[in-house]
């Protein structure tokens, strides 16, 4: 029988609350896998997916590769615990060239012969049944790995294919993503739902300044995010009015500034509402005006939640290959308006001084304008 091995990754290094861990990565693979046929099953180290369809195959195996927490996985034969249907199962998986070796591992112990016994004779076997293959035991060019389990089966099978690995969606607290349209929140969230977080986006717009499209597109990004982080909601807010008056009132170079901390600040109302614990985005230090230390410290000084910065520490070039891999980076550039980009001073302050922007924004009614904008939030489920 054909069944598909999933194997976890460090939570092998979990101690008495391991079976938290892995309930929950067993509860992210039915979420994954659903809509399709399947049957699940846990054994000591790993999981085994049976009874599916396997002309979805494919499907399968790209909806499994995406599961945090997953280490990797194998398609396998599993057959019973005999020579000859272990043999027939292994030539199934030869290749047509090249060097090979036989991998056996005897969870097994009451298996007849030892592992290295079983590995020469399936390897005898195979050579001579393909005279054309050669057996390499230090530098082959493909394995056939046979596993010998305690109930009495035995998976055979030949590639390792790599999963995303992480810990867990859910497993990490939540967070919610500062999502705008660009390249670099989309990757930021990925990166902490890599670590367990479960995530929540927040986007900004300034309609009418920035159009549908512009947030279409956030949406879509979300999309693309959800085959990572297992569920996705996403809260729209209006910064209009908050962009006008501080357009009309404030000095221009202090515009960005400024709305970065009305960002924060409604951030964190909206976690606390929704019982989140941290704010991300995908800031980098200093790729712009807004991300110098001065820059992160007067934004970083409304809140009190803890913030997230996974790419502070990357170039832009190591931003974009992860948002190539993850899917996101095709979407990232097409072109949009961000909020940012309306009112966008000739010269942004590059190292505001926190006392002179309390002074400067002290002209508005921040309590005022936030809670208006928090009138205007739009959920969308994805
Ligand atoms: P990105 O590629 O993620 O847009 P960026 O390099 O354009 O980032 P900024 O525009 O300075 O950098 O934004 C820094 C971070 O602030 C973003 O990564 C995102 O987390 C958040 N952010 C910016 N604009 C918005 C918005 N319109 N809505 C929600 N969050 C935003
Ligand atoms: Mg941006």
């Amino acid at each position: 029988m054909r069944v598909i091995v999933l194997r976890y990754s460090e939570i092998h290094l979990k101690g008495a609350n391991r079976s938290y861990f892995e309930n929950m990565l067993f509860s992210n693979i039915k979420t994954a896998l659903s809509g399709y046929e399947y049957s699940l099953e846990k054994s000591t180290t790993r999981y085994l997916i049976r009874a599916f369809n396997e002309d979805k195959t494919n499907e399968l195996v790209d909806k499994l590769k995406n599961v945090f927490g997953l280490h990797s996985l194998s398609l396998a034969n599993e057959v019973n615990s005999n020579i000859d249907e272990i043999t027939q199962a292994a030539l199934s998986y030869t290749k047509s060239d090249g060097s090979f070796k036989v991998v056996t591992n005897r969870a097994d112990k009451t298996f007849p012969m030892r592992s290295m016994d079983v590995s020469a004779e399936i390897g005898g076997r195979i050579l001579n049944a393909c005279s054309y293959l050669t057996v390499d035991v230090k530098n082959p060019d493909w394995n056939i790995n046979i596993d010998i389990r305690e109930n009495g089966k035995t998976l055979i099978y030949r590639d390792v294919i790599k999963c995303v690995n992480g810990m867990p969606v859910g497993t990490g607290g939540k967070g919610i993503l500062l999502l705008s349209g660009g390249i670099d929140s989309p990757v930021a969230g990925y990166m902490m739902a890599k670590r367990g977080m479960s995530i929540r986006a927040l986007h900004f717009h300034s309609y009418p300044y920035t159009s549908q499209l512009a947030k279409d597109k956030v949406l879509q990004l979300a999309a693309l995010l959800k085959k990572y982080s297992v569920h996705m909601t996403v809260d729209i807010v209006s910064v209009t009015k908050i962009q006008t008056e501080i357009h009309k009132k404030c000095p221009e170079e202090f515009m960005i500034t400024i709305l970065r901390r009305f960002m924060m600040r409604i951030a964190e109302i909206i976690a606390k509402e929704k019982g989140i614990g941290a704010i991300i985005t995908g800031e980098s230090l200093g790729q712009v005006a807004s991300q110098t230390l001065e820059s992160i410290i007067t934004t970083n000084s409304v809140v009190t939640l803890p913030m997230f910065r996974p790419l502070i520490g990357f170039d832009k070039d190591e931003i974009i290959e992860i948002a190539k891999r993850i899917g996101t980076f095709e979407t990232s550039i097409l072109p949009y308006e961000d909020c940012c980009t309306v009112f966008l001073p000739k010269n942004p302050v590059t190292r505001p001084k926190l006392k002179i922007v309390e002074k400067v924004e002290s002209v508005l009614d921040v309590d005022e304008l936030i809670a208006e904008a928090l009138q205007s939030v739009e959920t969308v489920e994805i």
